[in-house]
């Protein structure tokens, strides 16, 4: 008998079924008979068996018709061990023949018989026989006569008559689709889906409940929360006279559920099964510990559970249902916290191009900035500026983006550049400040001049075109497709807190300005990690300031114009600490190149000579004489420190009077002072020696004491090395993966975007390692550091800094070998705070 063979198993309350034996929809249905809850008979056949199967050997078909009654009609579903792999269609009604037409005749009507009838022979035709559906399209109209058609067009076609028993049927029906499964084009689909090579498939045989009779009959879904929201909501469709998914069908005039002044609902019509489909619904919700989908039929009043299915969901319903359970007490927090994919919080933190909209996809690049935008096209930072202005929403097109860009991009909805990839300018600065921002964007044609960008397809957009930027898979649609808003509520927050329960690696973002800043407090990160203090110096009036200093001949002179940005600086540090209350702020010293400050076309230059009062040929000599061949290699970073002191002080200076006047107000300040691009201990001694004399002056001038630690970013493949002398003689080491990425493979972050995608579609690299940090030879370097920095010193603080902080592999990887924080940009900080506590989990 079925009972005795563990391969098509009667499914009954401790039959010996499991999700990896038999599917997951075998495993529901198993749970659904403990709830005794009304389910039809139903065997289930385990994936051994459908692999025998599709090899040609089936199993007794007797043993499992003799387990339903010799009238009742079947249906056989797929049972994949995840159900988003798919399966095969369900194919319902099968027993259908002749003589069940008779007798099913008196008691439904000729015409619902006929149909149910018509639609076996096609099914079967198309997914047993594999016959091309447009055999069928000569069938006209409805009941008895489109039913003599079908099964006229069937005979013409096979040369056989239908076959008619249901052993035969059911045969037929189980051999195509353990063949389906094992198909090429099927597995391809479910792998991609995360499905192993392996996958197995499971069948469950169902007895029928019919959905057609005299009495009230028909089928639907039921659930008791909404897909987009997550918020309580009794939704779905009811469809009279239906069976499978009809109620579903865009088409179908479906009753609604619950009462609705629009037309007639479950609720009001059956009231009866509508309170028991609750109650049932509610049922599974507690038992099964998930949001419930429940499939039903209505059989002459009498109500049938067919299956229950997980609730399809958003990102943001995700995180409503898992909360909400928990806060239930249905599942732990921490299985809530385990339930929610880290990425997937990127899709509440932006607004969204909804999941159901039409797209109409101009071009595509690398996915550098989540989020959505639409606005019209401009093609300079004073045109977005300029639409600004004006109020009205602008897409910001760049061949790539400079500092001189960051007020347009500030001004503009989103922006796109032609090159760069996920460390360049324009995708740092998307990230800070939460601005949708697709890079190297290949497939179209930019002419920024023209004010054009062209498609591959030969589509022209010109300025003033409304187009949609989606940051978060990195495409570009035509117009204004519609959106789903940003979503930060109570239960997001929740979340998060329950996530910080869990952590154990600190999270800080990386953030430059006051905005940055109040966004990273308000994501609750632990403390700002990184500050670029060179984005400072472009606020408008400091420009003209930063060119005299660069212009300055003698040490003096440098000084005194220094002496004007001291006070700027000094207002910047001491907003960032006030908006901080007390938490760690580590600011990086300047690290650009000083070319990158001076103008670089004629306009510029000439603008400049008036400003410095000196020939425009001097300017331009002056300006040729800084160019360097390599300036990411070249005069930068810690070496400015070394070679131009005068900036490192006035720096210093800045952040020690910061840090006394914020402390005199709020919370003691403990400011953290980053050397950037250091490769020689040496280097550390000299920028130590002076940092630490400006710490003497201030405080004796101010009469104050005040505590601060200098540390060291490791972003030179030497400095990662030497970490051990270099630890000696600092408090902290901050890894600066973005420019270690560069020189460990000598890859320049700023043109790589050109051939990245070759570069992984070739599979050369697994990912952008700008994106995702390559843990086999940076990581190397971070592992080697790191343990010969703490050797050196064991109380040094570890930290990473660089864009890979906000990703969850990068984390785990920090997290292993002993950090004890990231730093990421603010808007990934949740998404690191719920990565890091899956971690610890
Ligand atoms: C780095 O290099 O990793 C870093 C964080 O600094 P930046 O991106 O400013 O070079
Ligand atoms: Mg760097």
């Amino acid at each position: 008998a079925v009972q005795n063979n563990p391969n098509t198993t009667l499914v009954t309350p401790d039959a010996p079924i499991a999700n990896d034996t038999h599917g997951g929809r075998a495993k529901c249905l198993q749970r659904l008979k403990r709830l005794d809850l009304p389910v039809p008979t139903t065997v289930a056949l385990s994936f051994s068996a459908v692999h025998d199967i599709a090899n040609g050997h089936l199993p007794d078909i007797r043993a499992i018709l003799d387990q339903f009654p010799d009238d009742a009609l079947l249906c056989v579903r797929p049972s994949s061990e995840d159900p988003d792999w798919g399966g095969p269609s369900a194919i319902l009604n099968i027993g259908m023949n002749d003589t069940r037409f008779e007798t099913l005749c008196g008691t439904l009507g000729v015409d619902a018989v006929s149909a149910l009838y018509n639609r076996f022979v096609q099914s079967y035709a198309i997914h047993v026989d594999r016959l091309d559906p447009d055999m069928f399209d000569d069938v006209t109209g409805e009941g008895p006569q489109a039913l003599l058609q079908t099964l006229e067009a069937y005979e013409r076609e096979t040369e056989t008559p239908f076959p008619a028993t249901r052993a035969e049927q059911l045969a037929g029906v189980l051999k195509s689709m353990a063949r389906a499964w094992e198909g090429t084009s099927a597995r391809l689909l479910r792998q991609a889906k995360g499905a192993p090579a392996d996958a197995g498939l499971g069948l469950v045989v169902q007895q029928m409940a019919f959905g057609v009779g005299q009495g009230e009959s028909g089928s639907g879904v039921l659930q008791l929360v909404s897909s987009k929201t997550g918020m309580p909501q009794i939704t779905g469709r009811y469809l009279r006279q239906s069976q499978g998914r009809d109620a579903l069908r865009r088409d179908a005039n479906s009753l609604f559920i619950t009462r609705d002044p629009r037309g007639p609902s479950l609720e009001d019509q059956v009231p009866g099964a509508f309170a028991q489909l609750v109650d049932h619904a509610r049922l599974m919700r507690v038992k099964l510990r998930e949001e419930m989908q429940v499939e039903f039929t209505i059989e002459n009043g009498y109500l049938h559970i067919l299956d229950g299915v997980r609730v399809s969901r958003s990102s943001r319903a995700a995180v409503r249902i898992a909360v909400q359970l928990a806060r239930d007490g249905v599942i732990p927090r921490q299985e809530a916290l385990m339930r929610i994919e880290p990425r997937t919080l990127n899709e509440l933190l932006h607004r969204q191009v909804d999941r159901h909209a039409k797209r109409d996809i101009l071009g595509s690049g690398i996915a550098a900035s989540p989020g959505a935008a639409t606005g019209r096209l401009v093609f300079s930072s004073n045109e977005a500026q300029a639409s600004a202005a004006r109020r009205e929403d602008c897409i910001l097109v760049r061949r790539e983006t400079s500092p001189e860009d960051i007020r347009g991009m500030h001004a503009a909805s989103a922006v796109i550049t032609e090159r760069g990839g996920i460390t360049s300018h324009a995708a740092v600065i998307g990230r800070g400040i939460g601005l949708p921002c697709v890079v190297g964007v290949s497939d179209m044609r930019f002419q920024t001049r023209k004010g054009q960008l062209m498609t591959q397809d030969g589509r022209v957009l010109n300025a003033g075109d409304i187009v949609t930027v989606d940051g978060t898979n990195g495409t570009i649609l035509l117009g204004a497709p519609e959106m789903q808003e940003a979503a930060l509520d109570d239960a997001f927050t929740d979340l998060m807190d329950w996530a910080d329960a869990e952590r154990d690696i600190g999270i800080r973002a990386n953030a430059d300005t006051p905005a940055d800043a109040q966004t990273a407090r308000n994501f609750n990160a632990q403390g700002i990690g990184l500050c670029r203090t060179e984005h400072m110096f472009f606020e408008p009036g400091r420009l003209t300031v930063m060119r005299e200093m660069i212009f300055a001949s003698t040490s003096d002179d440098r000084r005194a114009v220094l002496a004007r940005l001291l006070p700027m600086q000094r207002a910047d540090f001491i907003q960032l600490f006030k908006i901080m209350q007390g938490k760690p702020v580590c600011i990086r010293l300047f690290d650009p190149p000083l070319h990158e400050f001076l103008p670089t076309d004629r306009n510029g230059q000439r603008e400049l000579a008036d400003a410095l009062n000196l020939p425009l040929s001097d300017v331009t000599r002056r300006i040729e004489a800084m160019m360097e061949y390599n300036p990411m290699l070249g005069l930068r970073g810690v070496r400015l420190g070394v070679t131009v002191p005068e900036i490192y002080e006035m720096q210093a200076r800045a952040i020690f009077e910061a840090t006394i006047e914020a402390s005199s107000e709020g919370d003691p300040v403990v400011p953290e002072i980053m050397i950037p691009l250091v490769s020689a201990k040496r280097e550390v001694e000299l920028v130590r020696a002076r940092v630490d004399a400006v710490a003497t002056t201030v405080a004796m001038t101010a009469g104050a004491a005040f505590d601060y630690k200098l540390g060291v970013m490791v972003e030179t493949p030497r400095a990662a090395l030497r970490a051990g002398d270099i630890a000696q003689h600092c408090s902290f080491l901050s890894f600066g993966t973005n420019d270690l990425t560069q020189m460990t493979y000598g890859l320049s972050r700023d043109d790589a975007g050109r051939f990245m995608s070759d570069y992984v579609r070739q599979e050369v690299f697994v990912e952008d390692p700008f994106h995702s940090l390559d843990i086999d030879g940076v990581g190397e370097l971070l592992q080697l550091g790191s343990e010969r920095g703490r050797a050196a010193r064991p109380d040094v603080t570890l930290s990473l800094c660089g864009e890979h902080g906000g990703n969850p592999e990068s984390i785990a990887f920090c997290r292993n070998a002993g950090f004890d924080y990231v730093s990421c940009s603010p808007f990934r900080v949740p998404v690191a705070r719920l990565a890091s506590a899956q971690l610890a989990i």
